[in-house]
């Protein structure tokens, strides 16, 4: 059994261990098969004893579903792990002083089961969830990390040595990172450790090879808690908007982190491009002709969210200011950072006074020079530096340079759209800024290529359009309209398919979160910003996530229970195809085409691919999709 908080003395744990195999509430490996103790006593279950309306019950009960909605359940034991409050009775029996906090996690009847009591919620939670969360987080990391089922057998003494210095401290990171992944806060919950000390409860040093004090215990994690940021739900939550282009979201994700982890360059990196992209959404195609530059690779700059309308399109000063300022400090804290110099880079060509190339150039040559040394950034990350390097180096007038670097881009761009669009389009620019007759046909059919392949929701689309449409009233030439280069456009599917969850139950983007959990019934809610009204609301049993703060803004499928998507095809009559988890990569691009688009632009380690064409996302691990998403994405132009 797990001294799960380590400050009992031995002595304590022995008592203990022994009354409660009397008890039959442990049943270590030496009783196994012997029923008769156990099950003299009644099934455990948190609050089932106590008063509904106890607010001690009510919060362990709702910290507890928080943590076991982010755990990974341990495949060979029973899920969710029991969790019980001892009363001053049970604790009294057990020859435990029901005044002295504990906490511990054990198998009972061959299931996990965890056990609080009263005291530890009294003195040292005092009502605090996060503190709780840690110390139920690191309850379960015992089950989870499998140290209670792999107690060794042949007597009880030795079962007290189970839970050794390293099984500890594993659960104690463990503990603290699922508190993190499930909302709480890092800094209110190290007051727990801290309130074990205060009140004289350290651990004495009887057994310093397997039980580490508390004072040790605090130090190492501490110590890793610059490791941490990355558990916490807010951080990949951030990243998730970021890939699907919901900035705001992602803007508040990022800023709680770096509110609660202020050393966390990669928050603040995300966090200034998250301001950025809000920055570039709200310009108007007149904004871009009056910065005079060519076509910047990022993100979903060429998608215009008809959200933002009512925010008022045009240059938003403020938040360019917001954006930078975030940028400059994740490069104070770590100045090498190859994305936030691309990112500042991008800044300094739409900067709202007027682009300032030499600045943007400067940051982008850096972040090019780094980025082709770096071996964890994609060739499509690669690229779209390049292109924008180019593009500031046109804007300088160094068309030779801006010409090689966009050729580089080039045999790095494969066949992947979006990228391949930026390129074309820059070339035509490159070709009508050279001036030189000849290569006005040239120009013409760079953007003929172009748009037939780029976005017409892309803000350069119609800069593009405007532009092939002057040459071609020039005598000589022939050009399609508008419409003739709008027609043939490949079949798509209908975006956003909603996701039937059980028989005439569905679940659809926009529908609103009150009413959904009327459809699904109550969901373990995990906040991803605490600022925000932002959750996640997730239903284990029907493998699906719901995200969103009134309305659902995305759903996630994310285990084998989830229920498949149905893709209907435009246009009437148009085919149904399925998707599901654990498709293989090759059946999913039978379906949704080779055109994905791999959102690594700025963060290597997120191996989310996107399909805007029907807004959704897949998160592939091993070759098979290990998670679907349907997210809300702008509307398309035209
Ligand atoms: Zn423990």
């Amino acid at each position: 059994m797990s001294n799960a908080l380590g400050f009992e003395i031995v002595a304590e744990v022995k008592r203990l261990l022994l009354i409660l195999i009397i008890l039959g509430l442990v049943t270590p490996a030496v009783f196994r098969g012997s029923h008769t103790m156990a099950e003299a006593v009644t099934q455990p279950r948190a609050g089932l004893q106590a008063d509904e309306n106890d607010p001690n019950v009510s919060l362990l009960n709702a910290v507890w579903d928080r943590l076991v909605a982010v755990a990974a359940p341990s495949a060979p034991l029973a899920w969710p792990p029991e969790l019980h409050l001892l009363t001053d009775a049970e604790m009294t029996m057990a020859k435990m002083v029901p005044k002295d906090p504990n906490a511990f996690a054990t198998l009972y009847k061959g299931n996990p089961l965890v056990c609080v009591n009263r005291a530890l919620l009294n003195s040292i939670v005092e009502g605090n969830a996060s503190r709780l969360a840690f110390i139920l987080g690191h309850e379960l990391s015992h089950v989870t990390l499998g140290h209670i089922q792999h107690a060794p057998s042949g007597g009880t003494l030795l079962l007290m040595t189970v839970f050794t210095r390293e099984k500890e401290i594993a659960a104690d990171r463990n503990g603290i990172k699922l508190a993190l992944a499930a909302g709480y806060d890092f800094r209110e919950a190290m007051v727990g450790p801290k309130r074990f000390i205060e009140l004289g409860l350290d651990q004495p040093p009887l057994w310093p090879a397997t039980h580490p004090s508390w004072t040790q215990r605090l130090a190492l994690l501490e110590k890793n808690r610059a490791s941490l940021w990355n558990s916490m739900g807010a951080f990949s939550n951030g990243v998730l908007f970021l890939t699907v282009e919901q900035y705001a979201s992602a803007e508040r994700c990022f800023a709680s982190v770096v509110k609660a982890f202020p050393d966390c360059y990669e928050a603040h990196a995300n966090l200034g491009y998250a301001r950025l992209m809000e920055y570039c959404d709200l310009l108007r195609p007149e904004d871009i002709a009056e910065f005079a530059i060519g076509h910047i690779m990022i993100g979903g700059f060429y998608r215009r969210p008809d959200s933002l309308i009512e925010k008022g399109r045009g240059i938003n000063a403020e938040l360019w200011k917001q954006a930078t300022s975030a940028l400059e400090e994740a490069l104070r804290l770590r100045p090498d950072l190859t994305l936030a110099k691309a990112t500042l880079g991008i800044a300094y060509l739409v900067r709202p006074e007027g682009k300032d190339v030499q600045r943007a150039s400067r940051y982008l040559e850096e972040a090019a020079t780094a980025a082709m040394k770096d071996n964890s950034l994609g060739t499509i990350s690669r690229a779209g530096v390049l292109v924008n390097l180019s593009v500031a180096e046109l804007a300088a007038g160094k068309a030779e340079l801006s010409d090689r670097h966009l050729g580089q881009a080039n045999r790095l761009a494969g066949n992947v759209a979006v990228i391949r669009a930026a390129i074309l389009y820059n070339y035509a620019q490159e070709l009508l800024q050279s001036d030189k007759g000849n290569q006005r046909r040239d120009a013409s059919d760079a953007l003929y290529k172009y748009l037939k392949i780029g976005s017409p929701a892309s803000i350069w689309w119609k800069l593009g359009l405007d532009s092939y449409s002057k040459l071609c009233s020039e005598p000589g030439m022939n050009c399609e309209t508008e419409q003739q280069i709008r027609a043939g456009a490949t079949q798509e599917f209908r975006p956003f398919p909603p996701v039937e969850v059980r028989q005439g139950v569905q679940v659809q983007l926009g529908d609103s979160i009150e009413e959904v959990q009327k459809r699904l019934g109550p969901a373990v809610t995990i906040p991803i910003a605490r600022d925000a009204k932002l959750n996640r609301y997730r239903y284990l049993k029907l493998g699906i996530d719901v995200i969103g703060t009134d309305q659902v803004m995305a759903i996630s499928l994310n285990s084998r229970l989830a229920p498949a998507l149905k893709l209907q095809a435009e246009g009437s009559g148009g085919q149904t195809r399925i998707l599901k988890t654990g498709m293989t990569e090759m059946q999913v691009t039978q379906v949704l085409g080779p055109t994905s688009f791999a959102a690594t632009v700025f963060n290597a380690a997120t191996p989310y691919r996107f399909y805007p064409q029907v807004g959704i996302a897949a998160r592939f691990v091993q070759g098979r999709v290990a998670e679907w998403l349907v997210v809300i994405l702008p509307r398309r132009e035209g």
